[in-house]
């Protein structure tokens, strides 16, 4: 493909629904974006930035769906992080009823397949900042002292963000929602349980396919087959069906999720035997 011109690059990256984004794109965009900025057209400049950041979005979602198919379960999750991030920068800066370049689509798949991966706990860096630096005049940014840039406005065609100088590392923690996803905790000892996502990916062929997902909840071994009359096994010495029948006592806290096709014929097999939980049973 040749590209002449931004107008036919926003119309390549909206029309897009393949494997590979063709590289070409970035370095065109740059050297547009310069000529731009050469001519102090900060307005095309801008608009240049947004199709940057749309072909990240778009690169790093499928570089996820990439990674997956090879059962390069941890490298997707990292670049499913890098697509939201680079998403949520571009949500400050564009009209999102108009989704010309399926974003809502690549967020709503990327928090779908998030729930489907068996991480539960993540280690979070907790660091002093001795110092930040502004990314376009590279001012020091003090209490006192502030340049005119906004944080997360557009200069040049560049996104104003803070640069940390000079960090103290203080402690680590394990939380369960972390500010840094790719954090995630790995035990020696343990493998991850990645059944459900391998099994969507036997099915699913392209990254723009579209499914959904079911939420389901699993009934706990100990409330198995009861009769209404037998004794609740939650140790009240009520009569089940006095007690904990049709509460959501019976289920597990962790859901199930199913994922269904719509215009596909799958196997009837597809979304049973599938182990959910966390870790993988040897
Ligand atoms: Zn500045
Ligand atoms: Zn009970």
């Amino acid at each position: 493909m040749n590209f002449i011109n931004e107008t036919m690059i926003e119309e390549y990256l909206s029309d897009f629904n393949e494997l590979y984004l063709n590289k070409e794109v970035i370095s065109k965009l740059k050297s547009y974006k310069e000529e731009y900025v050469n001519h102090n057209d900060q307005n095309t400049a801008k608009n240049i930035w947004i199709l940057e950041q749309v072909y990240k979005v778009i690169a790093h979602y499928i570089k996820a769906f990439r990674y997956l198919k090879q059962k390069k379960h941890y490298e997707a999750w990292c670049e499913l992080d890098r697509s939201d991030i680079e998403l949520s920068f571009l949500y400050n800066h564009i009209d999102r009823t108009n989704d010309k370049f399926k974003l809502e689509f690549i967020s709503q798949k990327t928090k779908d397949l998030q729930l489907l991966f068996p991480y539960t706990h993540f280690l979070s860096r907790e660091a002093i900042v001795q110092n930040w630096k502004c990314s376009i005049c590279g001012n020091s940014i003090t209490l006192r002292n502030r340049c005119s840039h906004q944080l997360g406005e557009i200069y040049n065609g560049e996104m104003c963000c803070r640069i940390a100088q000079d960090m103290k590392f203080e402690a680590f923690a394990i939380v369960t929602d972390p500010f840094d996803k790719y954090s995630v905790l790995m035990l020696g000892n343990q493998e991850y349980n990645y059944a459900i996502l391998d099994r969507l990916m036997e099915v699913w062929e392209n990254p723009f396919e579209n499914w959904r997902l079911e939420k389901n909840y699993v009934i706990k071994t100990e409330y198995l087959n009861l009769k209404r009359n037998d004794t609740c096994p939650c140790l009240s010495m009520k009569k089940y069906k006095k007690c904990c029948m049709d509460t959501p006592k019976v289920y597990d806290s962790n859901p199930f999720y199913k994922v269904i096709f719509n215009n596909k014929q799958i196997p009837k097999e597809y979304n049973e035997n599938i182990t959910a939980g966390t870790w993988k049973n040897n």
